[in-house]
């Protein structure tokens, strides 16, 4: 066996100013409010920049922006938007050495996944918008369908520079403006973003950005000139949205948690099923709305996989997220690690049997080992709430119905997965499933083609794919 050399990315081509103010109206500005907080490198626990904390002023003033860019920017044809978002793609795609280090610096995600996951996936969605804005009028909403008008967009740290890309793409292609605010944590990406519009010289106000944390996103959301609202968040967080927004005139689309359930039959192909295990739960740390959380293995094949799944997970490389050969990296927060640890005793507790490969953690910044949980009940809070880290629950079942019945048996509904060979079982199966995205003998793959979005308490709304144009046009 050979050992693997260190392969770090080198973060010289990042430059991280010490302090950032506001992007409003196209140029930076103070904030009005002295607030500031610090964004750190979860990884080491370094500070990274110090961030303004925009209060009810600042997001006011960043709303005005927006509302006054409006007129002149949804009137203009759409041929010539989707110049501004072509250009803006491209300079994703030339900058993406750059943006996938500042990602990983920020988030503690891997850079194998920022490189080669996010990145791409970030100027797909450009590309893919700036397509349809010239084509507005033949995408079946009638012929003359008109932007709604300045949109606040809340997101979350998880993937933060391809939530914005999810939110901001489309919202511009229609003819909307925006503001939006960036998850506390990894504002840094939202920030070369706004870089990115003055590079692209996109007319000021078109795109704003405030950073802060939740009264921030509550002041956007709840400012009056806003006229839609999009969330990527949490159930708890989105239920307050929906409730505030109740009874306004405010168009609102939620894009919340998950539990999904990853169903693997007998007679799927063992390995590759294990892949998709691995994939489906440790890509991100775990930290994936649609992440494969619940595992649900047909119980005639349930030894050999779990067999099968602790001997590629002794092969996962957990550590330092800039090399190249890193598997799993940090944990985003201290405050996400302390929920991740919670809920895995909450598992030993409740009766469960808990498993991790041997696994040198580094000394400092915020690290948890792939766990497999065993022997779970469905009445485990392990197989019931979102635990959003790189914990996986194994349910067994013997026939198709109990596994659609227990995949089915939760409050949230955004995606599943299936494993079989026979495309009967498989379109029996995901035909029954109550999930926004069912993938088959593959996970977590994601496409800006695709539409995206939840059942029951995973959201309402869609995002991706021509569905993605909808929550932002007047219909
Ligand atoms: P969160 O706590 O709900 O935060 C999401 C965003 O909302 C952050 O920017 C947050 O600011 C802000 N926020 C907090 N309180 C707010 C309020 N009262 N009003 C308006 N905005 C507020 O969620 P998170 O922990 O960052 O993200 C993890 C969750 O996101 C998970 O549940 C995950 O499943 C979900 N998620 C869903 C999708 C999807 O597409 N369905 C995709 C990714 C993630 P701060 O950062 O300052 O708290
Ligand atoms: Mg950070």
């Amino acid at each position: 066996m050979f050992e693997y050399a260190p392969a770090p990315e080198s973060r010289d081509i990042v430059d991280i100013r010490p302090s950032y103010g506001l992007f409003i109206n196209g140029e930076w500005v103070e904030p009005q409010s002295e607030a500031r907080h610090k964004t750190v490198n979860p990884a080491t626990e370094e500070v990274l920049a110090e961030v303004a904390w925009a209060g009810e002023a600042d997001v006011d003033r960043a709303v005005q922006a927006a509302a006054k860019a409006f007129p002149v920017w949804s009137a203009m044809p759409g041929a010539e938007r989707a110049k501004y978002l072509f250009r803006i793609a491209r300079l994703i795609q030339e900058r993406a050495r750059e943006l996938a280090v500042l990602e990983t610096l920020d988030n503690g995600k891997p850079i194998r996944e920022s490189r080669d996951v996010d990145l791409p996936l970030v100027a797909a969605h450009f590309f893919y918008y700036a397509g349809w804005a010239d084509k507005l009028a033949y995408a079946g909403f009638g012929p003359d369908p008109r932007p709604l008008g300045v949109a606040g967009q809340v997101i979350p740290w998880n993937f933060p520079l391809l939530m914005l890309a999810w939110k901001i793409a489309p919202a511009l292609a229609c003819g909307n403006t925006v503001v939006l605010k960036p998850a506390e944590t990894t504002p840094l990406t939202a920030l070369a973003f706004a870089d990115i519009c003055r590079q692209a010289d996109l007319p000021p106000g078109v795109v704003n950005i405030v950073t802060g944390a939740g009264e921030t996103g509550a002041a956007l959301v709840n400012h009056p000139g806003v006229d839609k609202v999009a969330f990527t968040g949490s159930t708890e967080v989105g239920r307050l949205i929906a409730r505030s927004l109740a009874g306004t005139r405010k168009k609102l689309t939620l894009e919340l948690g998950g539990k999904a359930a990853n169903i693997v039959f007998e007679d799927a192909p063992l390995d590759q099923a294990v892949e998709g295990v691995v994939n489906g739960i440790f890509f991100n740390q775990g930290h994936v709305c649609c992440a494969g959380s619940r595992l649900l293995v047909q119980e005639s094949i349930a030894a050999d996989l779990l067999e099968a799944l602790k001997r590629r997970l002794g092969t996962m490389r957990l550590g330092d997220p800039l090399d190249k050969n890193t598997d799993i990296g940090a944990i985003n927060s201290a405050e996400q690690l302390a929920k991740i640890r919670e809920l895995s005793e909450a598992g030993e507790a409740e009766g469960a049997e808990r498993w991790s490969p041997a696994c040198p953690i580094p000394d400092r910044g915020y690290w948890f080992p792939p766990t497999v949980f065993t022997g779970v009940a469905q009445s485990h809070r392990i197989a019931r709430e979102e635990i959003f880290g790189p914990v996986l629950s194994v349910l067994t079942f013997r026939t198709p119905a109990e596994a659609v019945e227990k995949a089915n048996n939760t409050p949230y509904g955004l995606s599943a997965g299936v494993w079989t060979e026979k495309g009967s079982l498989m379109l029996w199966t995901a035909s029954r499933l109550r999930a926004g995205v069912v993938w088959s003998n593959t996970f977590n793959r994601f496409d800006p083609t695709s539409p995206f979005g939840g059942y029951k308490e995973s959201g309402y709304g869609r995002e991706g794919g021509r569905h993605g144009l909808e929550g932002y046009l007047a219909l």
